[in-house]
């Protein structure tokens, strides 16, 4: 669990080169300027971690690229005390970024050995989130309602129980389609069933998939 200067200084010019790209919100560059996200990916590919770029995380998921990651957050509009429900926890990178947000975070994981591992270099890095193994088509009935919804897989159709599990003035930020690229949503909720939607372009996500698997 090493984080040198060299680290440091890579993460940098992460930061400036994902601002060039338009990120705007200096909190979501902060969290990404002090997570250390090489120790998010086999020590082997340390040189990769600091590229905007995905990457594999085992188990056939991938870490999402920092771009994606802060663009989602953005969107999310994260204030501090929020509580928000994350769907795919994958590296748990994501969750450690709304964490330093200052965001009470609850996220489901469907891939039992990559919950299990993140669990433990979570915890190793000191990060607690709620960690569930389960199927987030669901949600987390027995935590809501959330402030916030935020799935970092990508959903054929929007989340019926996703929707319902907001708060009013709750916000949802999901990828939708079902082919190769998907555009990237935002559900506010007005009131009970009353929803404003917005697009946000074109993104690529690993499929969201019914069901646990081992
Ligand atoms: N947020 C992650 C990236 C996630 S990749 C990170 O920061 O690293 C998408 C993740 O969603 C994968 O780990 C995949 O296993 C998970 N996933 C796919 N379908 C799911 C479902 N129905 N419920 C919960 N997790 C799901």
């Amino acid at each position: 669990m090493i984080d040198t200067y060299r680290h440091k200084g890579l993460r940098k010019k992460l930061v400036e080169d994902i601002r060039s790209k338009g990120i705007r919100d200096e909190d979501v560059l902060a969290a990404i300027e002090k997570i250390p996200r090489h120790l998010f990916l086999d020590s082997s590919f340390v040189e990769f971690a600091y590229q905007d770029k995905p990457f594999p995380i085992g188990s056939g998921q991938t870490i999402s690229q920092p771009y994606t990651v802060a663009f989602q957050t953005e969107l999310l509009e994260v204030k501090k005390g929020d509580k928000v429900l994350e769907i795919g926890t994958g590296s748990g990178y994501q969750a450690c970024v709304l964490i330093e947000m200052g965001a009470r975070v609850f996220s489901v994981e469907r891939h039992h050995a990559l919950f299990v591992r993140t669990k433990e270099l979570l915890a190793r890095l000191q990060y607690s989130p709620r960690l569930f193994y389960g199927d987030g088509y669901k949600g987390l009935p027995a935590f809501e309602p959330f402030d916030k919804v935020l799935v970092t897989a990508a959903a054929p159709t929007i989340p019926e129980a996703l929707k319902q599990q907001l708060k009013p003035g709750g916000m949802l930020v999901v990828p939708v389609g079902k082919g190769q690229t998907q555009t990237m949503k935002r559900l506010t909720k007005k009131e009970e069933d009353i929803f404003i939607e917005e697009d946000f372009g074109y993104f690529r996500f690993v499929p969201m998939l019914h069901d646990k698997a081992r």
